[in-house]
């Protein structure tokens, strides 16, 4: 379990599947590492970073397309992208990506048109890849 306290730049229900329908009492705890590595990027960055999509339940998962393996379903992948006043995008937000995550621990990255993918997957071989989810 996450201690929420010692995340210094997310809160929990930032987490929570979208779909709005699904009892959080059924979602699985998002994974640790995972958060706290998100947490550590977020604060090198210095800049606000949204999430775009944590944990999803498996019927929000196909209702936009996400793989049915998706690390999403389990906890374990995050979606960020960077937004607003005095943030930095585009090329720049990838580029980033790249050089905070990797280092942070994040060994599995997508880098998507509009955001970045984050997974903590132990049991899968570390990945870099350029996809087209949304
Ligand atoms: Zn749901
Ligand atoms: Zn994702």
């Amino acid at each position: 379990m996450i201690t929420w306290s010692a995340v210094r730049h997310f809160a929990e229900a930032e987490f929570c599947c979208a779909c709005g329908a699904c009892p959080e009492s059924t979602h699985p705890p998002m994974d640790q590492d995972l958060v706290h590595r998100l947490d550590d990027i977020r604060h090198v960055l210095g800049a606000r970073v949204r999430v775009t999509s944590g944990y999803r339940c498996p019927a929000h998962n196909a209702a936009i397309g996400g793989d049915p393996d998706s690390a999403h379903l389990t906890g374990q992948a995050v979606d960020i992208a960077w937004e607003g006043p005095g943030t930095i995008g585009g090329r720049r937000r990838m580029l980033l990506g790249l050089a905070l995550s990797v280092p942070s621990g994040i060994d599995r990255l997508e880098i998507a048109p509009r955001h970045l993918h984050l997974e903590h997957r132990p049991e899968r071989p570390a990945a870099v890849w350029v996809g087209t989810s949304r």
